[in-house]
């Protein structure tokens, strides 16, 4: 079953898309996946922002992001 219906609208907001944050209704960058003061977390797949303590999201099941903001740029990856 298919629960979850991708809907992006580019057509008033190209670039940047906030997300806010239903739990403390702080405004995220899209790019963000974690909120940043509630560490809310929004699903890549569906979008639905779940709580923190949630491992899957509550719509789609999909498994919780890593939380690797920093550690991007400190991963030696094998070339
Ligand atoms: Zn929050
Ligand atoms: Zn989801």
């Amino acid at each position: 079953m298919f629960g979850c219906v991708l809907i992006f609208v580019d057509e008033y907001t190209t670039g940047t898309q906030n997300w806010e944050c239903p739990f403390c209704t702080l405004y995220n960058d899209d790019t963000n996946s974690f909120c940043d003061a509630c560490e809310a977390w929004k699903c890549s797949m569906c979008t639905y922002v779940n709580n923190t303590r949630k491992k899957k999201c509550e719509m789609c099941y999909s498994d919780k992001p890593q939380l690797d903001v920093h550690q991007n740029e400190l991963r030696e990856s094998d070339a």
